[in-house]
């Protein structure tokens, strides 16, 4: 198989390590019943689905029945956000305009459809919440939802979820956020009772595609977001995607199994490939958070360059370094990032999305240092 020799786009997707791979081909080859069949093969697939969750939810600090099974993190997040209209009663969602995708339209579409209402909060330069601005808010709509992303796709900037939780908790309001790119990279505990709906997606923590699940802490108020059989508490009716649930515990199980020793790892690589961009460019951007605020997995700057993103990518392409610009969602299209455009990025300019794993090595980070080096000698010629 052709491989990219060096892959820097972890927050699109991330390696399967063979351990997840070896549990889903575990379960390929060992198990073909339906775990809603009441046979002997039926009750085994069962088993295996509700030991993916029992270990999903004690690594993440929550119950079983509290984690339900979806196919990625968009459907997650579209599920909880229509069920706070439609089972809840919701009317008022207070958003950002740095939200992925599965939240921004999914709201857009409830605003055409259903008439709620959509508030966006202020937010900085780098990417953060202005939480005054969320508390003036909440006090003219109390009892809303918010929806919050915990670390941006994009640039990585971390929303302080505790303080938006405090908020939310003493204005009436409902607290989603959609972590796709923190679960299986901190800590969650979920259990603390921080956000009333989170989301998760298997492809992102070195899992496969095609799983991906909610945490509901009032999973019983919620009525079916899927119509027909009673899998997922009849929230969510199909038969389950057992192999890549199963692969979706293993992988996390992964994540977690090292994380202190993987958050320094890929902090020092973060470090070091900031510090070589500084020196190369000494004007480059750095969007987002450059410091503490920000994911540890995630650099996204602009480059004091007289060439387009698209020609960038494609030049690190061949030389079998795999980056994006912004989210993969909008990698195809030449538009300026919606995220950067919200923060007031100077999006003449072109920019990259480094997101990195523990996969990663610092040859790797030099390796695309001297590339860079190369293609903006190029550019000068
Ligand atoms: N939310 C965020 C923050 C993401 O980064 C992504 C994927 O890029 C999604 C949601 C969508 O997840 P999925 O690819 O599982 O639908």
């Amino acid at each position: 198989m052709d491989r990219a020799a060096i892959y820097f786009d972890n927050a699109a997707s991330s390696p399967i390590p063979g351990d997840v791979l070896e549990a889903m081909m575990a379960c390929m080859h060992t198990c073909h019943g339906n775990p809603s069949s009441i046979h002997q093969e039926g009750r085994r697939a069962r088993m295996m689905l509700e030991t993916a969750r029992r270990t999903m939810a004690r690594l993440l600090d929550t119950q079983p029945a509290n984690i339900i099974f979806t196919s990625c993190g968009t459907e997650a997040n579209n599920a909880v956000l229509v069920s706070c209209q439609r089972d809840l009663g919701k009317r008022v969602f207070i958003t950002s305009r740095l939200e992925h995708p599965a939240v921004l339209r999914t709201l857009e579409a409830m605003q055409k459809y259903s008439g709620v209402d959509i508030l966006f909060v202020d937010n900085d330069v780098h990417g953060h919440i202005q939480l005054d601005h969320l508390e003036d808010l909440l006090k003219r709509y109390p009892g809303s939802v918010v929806t919050l992303m915990h670390a941006n796709n994009e640039t990585g900037t971390l929303l302080p979820v505790n303080d938006v939780s405090v908020l939310c908790g003493r204005y009436g309001a409902l607290f989603h956020s959609d972590t796709v790119q923190t679960i299986g990279k901190y800590q969650m505990g979920l259990h603390a009772g921080c956000f009333d709906f989170a989301v998760g997606s298997a492809h992102k923590f070195h899992g496969p595609k095609g799983a991906g699940f909610m945490y509901v802490k009032e999973a019983r108020k919620m009525l079916p977001f899927i119509y027909g059989g009673k899998q997922e508490r009849s929230l969510r009716a199909g038969t389950e995607n057992l192999c890549g649930i199963v692969g979706m515990a293993r992988a996390l199980e992964w994540s977690y199994s090292a994380l202190g020793e993987s958050v320094s790892h890929v902090t020092q690589l973060k470090e070091t490939l900031k510090k070589g961009l500084y020196q190369m460019f000494p004007d480059v951007m750095i969007n987002g958070d450059a410091g503490g605020g920000a994911a540890y997995f995630i650099l996204n700057f602009s480059l004091p360059l007289h060439l387009e993103t698209p020609i960038i990518l494609s030049r690190l392409d061949m030389e079998g370094i795999c980056v994006s610009s912004g989210s993969a969602c909008s990698s195809g299209s030449i538009s300026a990032s919606h995220v950067l455009q919200a923060m007031r990025a100077d999006t003449t300019l072109p920019s990259l999305r480094v997101s990195l794993s523990r996969l990663n090595t610092v040859g790797e980070i030099d390796t695309f240092l001297d590339a860079l080096h190369r293609i903006s000698r190029q550019s000068l010629q």
